[in-house]
C-alpha cells in the first residue's frame, strides 16, 4: 500500500446501498470468469471507485473478496487531459480555419496586384491603361495593409497586449474628424451623414483617441459600405449618466437605411472573418474582422457594441463606452498636429542632407526617391553600426536629419540612435532622428522615444506624414 493510501473496510450493506453492488450478479460473473476475478467501476457523489472481486476458497467455503480503489484523482487527471486535448484540437481547427481565411484574403488582393502589374507591363505605352492599373494596385495594396493591421490587432487583443493609451480629448473633435476621414466615401455614394451631438453635455474626457476613433470609423464606414447610393446615415452621441468617480457612459448610435442584416447572420456578426453572403456584401471588400476588433475595444473601455437590424430594413449599431471626464479647465482635447500640418507637396529643401539607415535596398530606394524630389541630398547606411560611423566621421552639422530603420542586422535602430546621441560631439544631441519602422504599435513608438528618437514613422510610409516631418525639422 502506498503512503497516501488508506485502508477502509466497506460493509456489504454499504456496498449495496451506496454502490448498488448486486452480489448475485457478481457471483455469476466470477463463476463464468476463467481467472475467477471480476472488475467494475462505480461513481459515488463526485468520486470514482474501481472494484476488483476475487472468488477464493476459505475453510472449504467459497468466498468473495472485493478490493475497492478510490480512483477519483486519476479520473480528475484524465478529465483534465481530455479537456486539454479537446482544447488543443479546437485551437488547431481554429488555427486552420484562420490560416485558410487569411490565405484566401491575402491571395485575393495579391492576385489583383500581380495581375494589374502584368497588364501594366504589357501596355507600358498606353498611359490611361497604366494609370488605371496603378489605381487598382493602389486599392488592393491598401486593402492588404488594412488586413495585416487588423490581423495584428486581433493577435494583440488575444494575447492581452493591446492597452489603452488615454489622453485628454474632445469628443466633438473626434466626431468631426470621423466625418473628415469618411467624407470622400460619402460623397462618392452621394450619401448624407447627419451628426447629432445635442445629447453630448460633457465633451472633454480622457480616452484612447486612436482606438475610439477606430471603432467609430469602422461602424460608420460599414454603414457607408452596406448602404446604397443616396442612402442616409446618422451618428448620434448621447450620455447615459455619470458616476461619483467622474466617469460618464457615452452612447454612439449609428443608424443607416442600407441592406440590413439577416436574422441568421446576426448572431455571427461579431465573430472573426464572418461576412454575410449576399448580393450586396459579395461586391464589397471586407475582412470580417472590423466588428470583432471594435467590440473588443469597446469592452476594454468598459462598454459594448450591440446591433439591431433586419434584412432590407437598415441597421442600428450602438457603441457604449465609459470615459473619465476631464476636470474643468484641465485640457481641451488636443487636435492632431499632423492633420493640421499636412502638406500637399514638399517645398524645396536644396542644400539639406539626410542619412537614411535601412538594410533593405528597395525600401532605401523608395524613401530616397520621395525625399530626393524635394532637392535633398540623401546618403545611405545599410545598418545601425555604419550609421554611427558615418555620423562620427562627418563634420559637425553635416546631417540635418536621420531616418532610422529599427530591425537591422549588425546593429538595430534603437542601439544606433542611443550610440549616435552618446557620441562626443556637439551636434548629436540635436540631430532629429526619425524611426521608420514596420513595428507600428504604440509600444514601439514609445521604445523609439526612449532610445532618443524624435518621431516614429510607420511603414509603409505615408508620404504626407513624411512631408510633415520634413517640414517640422528642415525649415528653421
Ligand atoms: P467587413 O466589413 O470588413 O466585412 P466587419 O467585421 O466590419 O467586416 O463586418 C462584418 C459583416 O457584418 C460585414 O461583412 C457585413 O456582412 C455585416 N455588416 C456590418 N455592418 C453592416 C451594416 N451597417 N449593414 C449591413 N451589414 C453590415
Amino acid at each position: 500500500m502506498e503512503n497516501n493510501e488508506k485502508e477502509v473496510l466497506f460493509s456489504v450493506s454499504h456496498l449495496k446501498k451506496y454502490f448498488q453492488v448486486d452480489f448475485e450478479v457478481i457471483k455469476a460473473k466470477l463463476f463464468e470468469a476463467e481467472d475467477k476475478t471480476y472488475a467494475f467501476e462505480r461513481e459515488w457523489k463526485d468520486k470514482s471507485f474501481y472494484f476488483k472481486s476475487y472468488l477464493v476458497e476459505h475453510d472449504g467455503e467459497l468466498k468473495i473478496i472485493m478490493i475497492v480503489h478510490d480512483r477519483t484523482e486519476e479520473r480528475i487527471k484524465n478529465d483534465r487531459l481530455k479537456t486539454a486535448l479537446q482544447q488543443a484540437e479546437k485551437a488547431n481547427i481554429a488555427k486552420t480555419v484562420f490560416l485558410s481565411a487569411m490565405s484566401h484574403d491575402i491571395r485575393t488582393p495579391m492576385n489583383a496586384i500581380m495581375g494589374m502589374t502584368a497588364i501594366a507591363k504589357e501596355h507600358l505605352h498606353e498611359l490611361p491603361r497604366v494609370s488605371d492599373c496603378l489605381d487598382k494596385i493602389d486599392v488592393s495594396s491598401k486593402y492588404l495593409l488594412n488586413l495585416i493591421d487588423e490581423v495584428l490587432d486581433m493577435a494583440r487583443i488575444e494575447n492581452d497586449k493591446m492597452i489603452l493609451q488615454e489622453t485628454a480629448v474632445d469628443l466633438e473633435n473626434i466626431v468631426d474628424e470621423i466625418f473628415s476621414i469618411l467624407k470622400v466615401g460619402l460623397y462618392k455614394k452621394d450619401q448624407k451623414l447627419t451628426i447629432d451631438l445635442s445629447g453630448l453635455k460633457h465633451r472633454y474626457v480622457y480616452a484612447d483617441k486612436e482606438k475610439l476613433q477606430k471603432v467609430l470609423v469602422n461602424i460608420v464606414s460599414n454603414a457607408i459600405k452596406y448602404t446604397d447610393v443616396k442612402g442616409k446615415i446618422k451618428l448620434e452621441v448621447k450620455e447615459l449618466g455619470c458616476d461619483d468617480e467622474g466617469f460618464c457612459s457615452y452612447q454612439f448610435i449609428v443608424t443607416d437605411n442600407g441592406s440590413g442584416i439577416s436574422k441568421e447572420f446576426l448572431p455571427k456578426i461579431f465573430l472573426p472573418f464572418e461576412r454575410e453572403e449576399n448580393s450586396v456584401t459579395n461586391k464589397i471588400q471586407g475582412t470580417g474582422l472590423g466588428l470583432t476588433i471594435s467590440k473588443r475595444i469597446a469592452n476594454m473601455m468598459q462598454g459594448d457594441i450591440t446591433v439591431k437590424s433586419e434584412s432590407g430594413q437598415g441597421s442600428v449599431f450602438t457603441v457604449v463606452v465609459k470615459l473619465k471626464l476631464q476636470q474643468e479647465n484641465d485640457g481641451s482635447g488636443q487636435e492632431s498636429e499632423d492633420a493640421a500640418e499636412a502638406l500637399e507637396a514638399p517645398p524645396d529643401y536644396t542644400g539639406k542632407r539626410i542619412l537614411v539607415v535601412e538594410d533593405n535596398e528597395l525600401n532605401y530606394e523608395i524613401i530616397a526617391e520621395i525625399i530626393g524630389c524635394a532637392g535633398i541630398t540623401v546618403e545611405w547606411a545599410e545598418n545601425g553600426l555604419l550609421a554611427v560611423e558615418k555620423v562620427r566621421d562627418s563634420a559637425e552639422g553635416y546631417f540635418d536629419l536621420i531616418f532610422m530603420d529599427i530591425q537591422m542586422p549588425v546593429m538595430d535602430g534603437y542601439t544606433a540612435s542611443k550610440n549616435i546621441r552618446n557620441l562626443e560631439r556637439e551636434d548629436v544631441g540635436k540631430i532629429p532622428i526619425v524611426a521608420v519602422s514596420a513595428n507600428a504599435f504604440s509600444e514601439d513608438v514609445h521604445k523609439s522615444f526612449v532610445a532618443g528618437m524624435n518621431e516614429h514613422l510607420a511603414k509603409p510610409i505615408d508620404i504626407q506624414k513624411l512631408y510633415t516631418i520634413l517640414k517640422r525639422y528642415l525649415t528653421c
